[in-house]
């Protein structure tokens, strides 16, 4: 019954060192959240401590009323949440979630269709080392050399010069809305399935400010702690009867034991919280924030220094970075944003002539600041404090980050957490 800062202090100290990071820093990396403490309690509680392989009301265990109950209920908030007739809320993650679907809907050996990794997509869509590119005979499309938009016209042709299986649309990094209808059609025309992966822009569909996959996908996976705001975990979600039930029996028991059933509650939460007036709000926020940021990464005093942003704006919770004819690298962006106290990821841009562990570009997303309350105000102060700090000589690091601990004071994270050691 020892209290964690009794028994282990090392990782108490740990632990309290990183909330003290998430308090002080602004948080911009696309593909991360703050889940609110009734996730954390309900992911943090002892729901851990059971076993409950199969279904709600169909168990291989003993003693499952209990999770039945809250599995049954981020199973209900789920499809009404997106209009999904047929959900799986089991996937550890998002790869689970994507290796579930694949595995339901396509055989080792057929060909993929996917958005190359190093054009924005991920690494189940197809990269070599990942089980998708060892599983999967895998064939990429890419975003076009003019415009960096996906290149609809070589999805239509690859698909039709190698008849994938399975198509799959969804990215890791790209500040645009990809055509679903058109995906579908194409899919169509070769007799494929369509997965849409909705990982990254899930929280904006779940707001209605962003069009839906579930009319056009065959199947739709996500991940529910990016802009969905939840604990780190996966779902997968389908209209379609035959496939929903494939997918049942491909999560359990063809990838996964288990389930974690502590975070689907929280994954129950975080459906609740999504439903709410709040949570529209602040998918706007979120969307205004990295809108203001693409304007201030594309005025002229930026334009002088060789910064611009990729398709010259964006239309989601992110905005792409190019530094190609910037003096800074993508590391050393990364690291002179890291020493202000803004934490983003340096990223690879297509065709990009720096090496990968390098990069000529950002990744900047707006998620967990919306979250955290930052409005129109707060983004213009944040993208003029990445603006100065992009132009090195403007103005010294000291005083950038003297502007962030100003935002993050008026902000306070988590403040009845108390710290554990
Ligand atoms: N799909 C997409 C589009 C992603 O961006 C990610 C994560 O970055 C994933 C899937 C995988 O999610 P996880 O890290 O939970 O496995």
């Amino acid at each position: 019954n020892q209290s964690l800062a009794e028994f282990d202090p090392e990782v108490a100290a740990a632990i309290d060192a990183e909330l003290g990071r998430q308090r002080d820093t602004l948080e911009m990396i696309a593909s991360e959240n703050f889940a609110p403490l009734g996730v954390l309690q309900a992911q943090g509680g002892v729901m851990t401590n059971k076993y409950a392989e199969g279904y709600p009301g169909k168990r291989y265990y003993a003693g499952c009323e209990f999770v039945d109950v809250t599995e049954n209920l981020a199973i209900d908030r789920l499809k009404a949440l997106f209009d999904a007739a047929y959900v799986n809320v089991q996937p550890h993650s998002g790869a689970q979630a994507n290796a579930s679907a694949m595995h339901a809907l396509i055989k080792p050996g057929d060909t993929i269709l996917g958005l190359d990794l190093a054009h924005g997509g991920h690494l189940t869509h197809g990269m070599k080392i990942n089980f998708s590119g060892k599983l999967y005979n895998v064939v990429a499309y890419h975003v076009r050399d003019e415009d960096h938009l996906v290149d609809m016209e070589e999805v239509r042709r690859l698909a039709h010069e190698h008849r994938p299986k399975l198509i799959i649309a969804g990215w890791s990094a790209y500040p645009r809305q990809l055509d679903f209808a058109e995906f579908r059609a194409i899919a169509d025309e070769v007799d494929a399935k369509l997965m849409v992966d909705m990982a990254h822009f899930a929280g904006l569909v779940a707001a209605g400010l962003h069009p839906s996959p579930l009319p056009h996908a065959h199947v739709v996976t996500s991940t529910t702690h990016k802009t969905l705001g939840g604990p780190r975990g996966g779902v997968i979600l389908t209209n379609d009867e035959e496939v929903g039930k494939k997918i049942r029996s491909a999560v359990f028991p063809g990838q996964q034991g288990g389930p974690l059933e502590h975070v689907i509650a929280a994954k129950a939460v975080a459906f609740k919280m999504a439903a709410q007036p709040e949570f529209k709000d602040r998918q706007e926020r979120t969307l205004e924030g990295a809108r203001i940021l693409a304007e201030r990464l594309t005025a002229d005093d930026m334009k002088n220094v060789g910064v611009s942003v990729l398709t010259g704006g964006t239309e989601v919770h992110l905005v792409l970075v190019d530094l190609r004819d910037s003096t800074l690298d993508g590391q050393q962006a990364e690291d002179r944003l890291h020493d202000v106290g803004i934490t983003v990821n340096r990223n690879a841009i297509p065709n990009d002539p720096r090496p990968p562990m390098v990069t000529s570009g950002l990744r900047i997303g707006t998620p967990a600041l919306a979250t955290r309350g930052f409005g129109a105000d707060e983004f213009r102060e944040v993208a003029d404090i990445i603006a100065d700090a992009l132009q090195p000589e403007l103005v010294d690091a000291e005083s950038l980050r003297k502007r962030v601990t100003a935002l993050t004071d008026r902000f306070p994270l988590y403040p009845s957490l108390a710290p554990l050691a």
